[in-house]
């Protein structure tokens, strides 16, 4: 492989499952004639990244820079560079390169390629230098203009910066499925995806449904767009609503039982995967078959959806909820997470990493 002009940046990694985040230094490509060098201001923290530091996925090579909520400003561009120049504003989500040949890449579904996760912003292969990707705990990073995307400039770059995520991938499988007026739709879990599905559900004109363990974010659901609450521990509650929902949106982040949800939905309704515990979760067969009801998934979204959710929100106003932290704070940011403590988003403002 030729040997690619490299320059240092400042940026927080983990070295092993159990290790906390810690102070490093990682080397990005300088430009080439179709990359775009972004000085990133501020990044989300995804329970993605979580789950990635620890390797409860099982694929995390180390050491591993986490962070796929990356805003920032444009302070370079390759010669052959079309679409930004220096100084915009931008963003960059899970993906920062794909196959671009293969069926789904033509189709701008990216986030299904061929290779997999092979153009994660994190976790996936850096093809010009040979390592993994690091992703955008990070002062800069320099991606392919393609999978740069445009920031709306009326939204509060902090408080969008988890769009690029938390957004797209709520946004993606509601919008996939066609939810809008009539629906009845329910969201699982108000953390960092659940509390956009409620805005984005209510955004398309659902009857919103938001399943919480927490009974103290019961008043912030409302808050956020839901037309009701219910507390999923409670049983009278949970029995209530059976039978009764188009379509569910699972966003938790750990074990739960999903047999549950599939109670709920009314005959040929669809229950949509987005969290990914660590464990596989089991499935019963009769809450299933009958009504003839689905389980499916869904992966963050392609360049072309996310662009638009970019847009949408800047048209609606829409953004995440957050609390701003210091760099040096992940590792507490990341114990409060697993207690489902977060309102709903945090995100690191990078010009703490000095
Ligand atoms: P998060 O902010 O930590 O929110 C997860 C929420 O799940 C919690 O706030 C909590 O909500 C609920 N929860 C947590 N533990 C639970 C348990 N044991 N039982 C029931 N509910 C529980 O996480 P996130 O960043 O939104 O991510 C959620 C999941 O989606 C993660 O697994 C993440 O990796 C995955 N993800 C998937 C994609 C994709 O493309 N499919 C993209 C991004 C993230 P309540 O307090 O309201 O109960
Ligand atoms: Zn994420
Ligand atoms: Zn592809």
């Amino acid at each position: 492989m030729a040997k690619i002009a490299c320059y240092s940046v400042k940026a927080y990694s983990t070295t092993a499952p159990a290790s906390a985040l810690g102070a490093t230094t990682i080397e990005r490509r300088q430009p080439t004639p179709t990359d775009v060098q972004i000085q990133i201001q501020y990044c989300g923290v995804c329970h993605s990244d979580l789950h990635f530091a620890r390797n409860e996925w099982g694929f995390t090579q180390y050491p591993a820079v986490p962070g796929h909520e990356i805003v920032g400003k444009v302070t370079a561009v390759g010669s052959g560079v079309k679409k930004f120049q220096v100084g915009d504003t931008v963003g960059v989500g899970c993906l920062v390169d794909s196959c671009r040949t293969c069926p789904s890449c033509r189709s701008g579904l990216e986030q299904f390629c061929d290779l997999g996760l092979a153009g994660g912003t994190y976790g996936g292969m850096e093809k010009h230098l040979g390592t993994p990707t690091l992703g955008g705990y990070s002062q800069s990073i320099v991606v392919t203009e393609d999978f740069v995307l445009r920031m709306p400039a009326n939204l509060n770059l902090a408080a969008a910066a988890p769009l690029l995520c938390a957004g797209i991938t709520t946004y993606s499988p509601l919008r996939h499925w066609k939810v809008g007026p009539g629906h009845k739709v329910g969201i699982v879990g108000l953390g960092g995806l659940g509390h956009m599905g409620v805005k984005f559900a209510k955004a398309f004109g659902a009857h919103v449904v938001l399943f919480t363990t927490s009974p103290s974010k019961v008043a912030d659901a409302r808050r956020v767009g839901a037309d009701e609450v219910v507390v999923s521990t409670d049983a009278a509650q949970m029995a209530a609503q059976a039978g009764s929902f188009d379509f569910i949106l699972d966003a938790v982040s750990a074990a739960h039982d999903i047999n549950a949800y599939m109670n709920l939905l009314k005959r040929d309704g669809n229950l949509v995967l987005v969290g990914a515990p660590e464990k596989p979760l089991p499935v019963a067969a009769f809450p299933l078959l009958m009504r003839r009801r689905s389980l499916s998934g869904s992966l963050i979204g392609g360049l072309p959806e996310t662009q638009e959710m970019l847009d949408f929100c800047g048209q609606h106003n829409i953004t995440c909820d957050i609390e701003m932290i210091k760099m040096d704070e992940i590792n507490g940011a990341y114990e409060r997470m697993l207690k489902s403590d977060v309102k709903y988003r945090f995100v690191i403002d990078m010009a703490s990493l000095k």
